[in-house]
């Protein structure tokens, strides 16, 4: 076994609480917080499931003549609106 140079740190000696924003898992979902929100027209919308697949968090979900989206885990980033081939999507503030 090659010799460390420093000695090995003891994790040990970390208290629990050191940084609570790491540790601690924030029960918010992006629904909570999101300032803008997608909005599909139905009538524009042909399920390419481009959106479904850009979407970055999975949220794109499939309904029988379009595709619409999870507000409980969309971020509001818009990247389904930027990579919609056909145009059918906007973004709309959320309102407070
Ligand atoms: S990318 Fe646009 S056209 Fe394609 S499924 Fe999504 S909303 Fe519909
Ligand atoms: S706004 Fe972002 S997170 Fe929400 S559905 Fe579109 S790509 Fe997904």
């Amino acid at each position: 076994m090659i010799k460390q140079s420093k000695p090995l740190f003891d994790a040990s000696t970390i208290p629990n609480d050191l940084c609570p924003i790491a540790v601690l898992q924030n029960p918010m979902l992006p629904g909570d917080w999101r300032s803008m929100r997608p909005v599909v027209n139905r009538d524009k919308c042909v399920k390419c499931a481009v959106c479904w697949l850009y979407c970055p968090v999975q949220c794109v979900v499939e309904k029988s003549a379009w595709f619409d989206f999870d507000l409980t885990t969309c971020k509001g980033c818009g990247i389904c609106m930027r990579e919609c081939p056909h145009g059918a999507i906007h973004m709309v503030e959320e309102s407070s």
